[in-house]
C-alpha cells in the first residue's frame, strides 16, 4: 500500500498536509466556531486525541475504474494506485491510451 503521508517516490515532495485539527483551525470559515465545535468537525474526518491523524496532499480521483493517487507537485503529477504502482504522469499515461 502507498504511504498516503510519506514522500514521492518521483519528485521527493511530502504527502503530508499536517495535522487535521490544526488544519482546520487555520481555516478563516471556522474563525467563530468554539473550538469544541472544531475538534467534532476534525472528528468527522478520523482526526482523534488518541489517534491524530494527517490530511494528505495526493489528490485522489478514478481513471478507467481504478482509484489513483496524483501527486500534488506540478512538476510531477505522477499518478499511482493505491499499492503504490507508479503510472508515470497522467499526461503519459492519456497519450499512451490514445496509441493503443
Ligand atoms: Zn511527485
Amino acid at each position: 500500500m502507498i504511504d498516503r503521508l510519506g514522500t514521492c517516490p518521483c519528485c521527493g515532495a511530502s504527502w503530508n498536509g499536517g495535522d487535521i485539527l490544526d488544519q482546520i483551525k487555520k481555516l478563516d470559515v471556522f474563525t467563530h466556531t468554539a473550538p469544541s465545535d472544531i475538534v467534532k468537525v476534525a472528528r468527522s474526518m478520523g482526526w482523534s486525541e488518541e489517534n491524530k491523524t494527517s490530511f494528505t496532499k495526493l489528490v485522489v480521483y478514478e481513471v478507467d475504474g481504478i482509484v489513483v493517487l496524483e501527486c500534488h507537485n506540478d512538476r510531477c503529477k505522477h499518478v499511482f494506485t493505491a499499492d503504490g504502482v507508479d503510472m508515470g504522469s497522467m499526461t503519459e499515461y492519456r497519450e499512451a491510451k490514445k496509441l493503443a
